[in-house]
């Protein structure tokens, strides 16, 4: 084994990147980076009628938008094809794989047979040469496919590093196809080739390919390949116990941005899908790299958790800084067709509420309160702003034309209202945000009137007087 490690991600370009294939790549990544070695990115896009460029972008921009930058690639296998079939040429001149000239019918009769004898359906190896065999003619005019020459004794074996030790008899498996007759290579085979002349060290996939496993172990044999090691991750599944799919909502990954998760968040809920480090549930993607290690990958399925995960990115919003913030408010609320322009400085606002949301797009709901003139719904207007009410914010907007505009300030001028009316807070307090704000709820009232600054707080309190 080759002292740096390798490892790589190879997503096949057929949909977006999602939430599982997400967490291969950050393993992946992670593994690399732990090591000081490099993280391959491969699209395994020889599906030609199910690959597309959008998907192939929405893979990219996943990656990009994690964080999880390639040191190598994006290599294409469609690019590689030449090189796939210059390594079939070398295995059939080498005796490791061989032409099959069997038709569909025949393999269909052959299928009918084994059946009706209860025996699992097999190439029976009728083209494949022996050492005092006589093959039969190839017949006129066949494009043969080219089929792998399995070992038939022994085992594969291999220490799967998250599933644990894991033996194939090699009389279980038949000699598969490495090239269709029309010459283009099959899957399994592209990967082998692609393992070995990318030098990979590790392979982290989904467990869904533990039995491709065996079979490209011996590929790799055949071509005198070093083996490298495997680990298949448990699969995800959903909320509700059954495994991941589109009826659990956001399962690509940008679907995330979209709803307002920051990717540190996303990051930190995916090591943890799986993988754990104590009881340590927070933790920066650095933290990350220095533990992650292949021990502690839970070989049982993991289950998702919506709860945990907002619970994690109201962590990581908290943290974020304003700017930032501001900026991610900005482009949420310049897509919901607002100027984000139109109002205070968006900073001052999502320091108001940074604390309170557990999403980008509340906090965009929350900011967007003060960028445009909110008429609260007239129930409310009703409930809040009654004659008493309204009274009390007149006297306090006089106070508040006149007050230097600070906290301090404010807050005395409330207080004075209050006393003026013989009124509790709340009974100042709540019609003032209704009125400034159209909801009965917001942080802190004084800092609420501060951020707004004088000249939209008069306005907004004038529509009501
Ligand atoms: N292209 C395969 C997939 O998207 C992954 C193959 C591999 O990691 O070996 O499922």
């Amino acid at each position: 084994m080759s002292s740096t490690v390798r490892t790589r991600f190879a997503p096949s370009p057929t949909g977006f990147l999602h939430i599982g294939g997400a967490r291969t790549a950050l393993f992946a990544w992670a593994y690399a980076r732990r090591h000081g070695g490099q993280f391959v990115l491969r699209i395994e896009d020889t599906d030609v009628a199910r690959s597309t460029p959008e998907a192939v972008q929405a893979i990219l921009d996943g990656m990009q938008w994690l964080g999880l930058e390639a040191d190598e690639g994006p290599f294409y296998q469609m690019q590689r094809m030449a090189r796939y079939k210059e390594v079939i040429g070398q295995m059939l001149a080498a005796g490791t794989a061989y032409h099959c000239y069997t038709s569909r019918e025949e393999l269909d009769a052959l299928r009918a047979e084994q059946e009706a004898r209860k025996e699992k359906p097999r190439y029976d190896g009728r083209w494949r040469p022996e050492p005092g065999k006589v093959l039969p003619e190839p017949p006129a005019g066949v494009q043969p496919v080219v089929r792998f020459r399995n070992p038939t004794e022994g085992v594969v074996a291999w220490d799967d590093q998250v599933k644990g030790r894991i033996e194939i008899a090699n009389a279980e498996m038949d000699d598969f196809i490495i090239a269709r007759a029309d010459g283009t290579p099959t899957y399994n085979f592209c990967v082998v080739v692609d393992d070995w002349d990318m030098r990979i060290t590790h392979v982290l996939r989904g467990d869904d390919h533990v039995n491709n496993t065996p079979r490209q172990i011996n590929v790799l044999r055949a071509l005198g390949a070093e083996v490298p090691l495997y680990g298949h991750l448990s699969m995800i599944l959903g909320d509700d116990g059954t495994k991941l799919s589109k009826r659990h909502g956001a399962v690509s990954v940008m679907q995330y941005d979209e709803d307002g998760y920051l990717p540190e968040a996303v990051i930190n809920y995916l090591a943890r899908l799986g993988w754990s480090h104590g009881d340590d549930e927070i933790f920066s993607r650095e933290q990350f790299v220095e533990w992650f290690d292949l021990d502690h990958i839970t070989p049982s399925a993991a289950q998702f958790n919506t709860e945990k995960l907002n619970w994690l990115n109201a962590h990581y919003i908290k943290q974020a800084d304003n700017a930032r913030l501001a900026g991610e408010v900005a482009s949420r609320l310049a897509r919901r067709g607002v100027n984000p322009e139109a109002g205070p400085a968006l900073e001052a606002v999502v320091a108001l509420y940074k604390e309170r949301v557990s999403n980008l797009n509340e906090l965009a709901d929350a900011v967007e309160l003060f960028v445009v003139d909110v008429h609260a719904a007239p129930e409310v207007l009703g409930q809040h702003l009654t004659e008493a009410a309204r009274a009390a914010l007149a006297s306090l907007r006089a106070r508040l034309a006149a007050a230097p505009w600070d906290k301090a300030a404010i807050s005395q001028a409330i207080k004075d209202t209050m006393a003026e009316h013989g009124l509790k807070m709340p009974q100042v307090a709540i019609p003032l945000r209704v009125a400034l704000l159209g909801v009965p709820q917001t942080p802190s009232i004084d800092a609420v009137v501060e951020v707004l600054g004088r000249e939209v707080v008069l306005q907004r309190l004038d529509r009501h007087l």
